[in-house]
């Protein structure tokens, strides 16, 4: 499987059309493919795979490129690729999921994400927010 990272917004993607320097990671469902972007839709001749984000595909580089990952979303990625998260990443994924934040697409995704692949740390982070909101009452 070759992957791409979009260095603007730090999404990691299914690469459909890898270069020569492309790594082979190891096989995830859990990697979206690039969608077509069309920057002219009465031109879909120049259609080219870009990020779905950004809709460029400028800031597509092969690989994973860690140090454009947010944090979070860094350990989301290790996990995709089957790696299993230390304890402080745990409480890291945690920490996010009881943050206030602004529901953006990429944000939502990531959110979903998590729910699937850490459904621990998701129901900790529920139960002790829920706690929180009654200790308030
Ligand atoms: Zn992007």
């Amino acid at each position: 499987m070759n992957l791409t990272t979009c260095n603007h917004c730090g999404q990691v993607f299914q690469d459909p059309n890898p270069g020569n320097e492309s790594e082979n990671y190891p096989d995830s469902d859990h990697f979206d493919s690039l969608i077509k972007c069309y920057p002219d839709t009465s031109k879909e001749e120049t259609a080219y795979w870009g990020c779905p984000t950004c809709c460029t595909d400028s800031f597509l580089v092969d690989n994973i490129n860690f140090n454009a990952l947010d944090p979070v979303y860094k350990i989301v990625v290790r996990k995709k690729l089957g790696q299993d998260c230390t304890e402080g990443e745990s409480a890291e994924i945690k920490m996010w999921l009881k943050q206030p934040y602004a529901r953006m697409a990429y944000e939502v995704k990531l959110h979903k994400d998590i729910q699937f692949l850490f459904p621990m740390e998701y129901g900790e982070a529920l139960d002790e927010s829920l706690q929180k909101e009654k200790g308030l009452n």
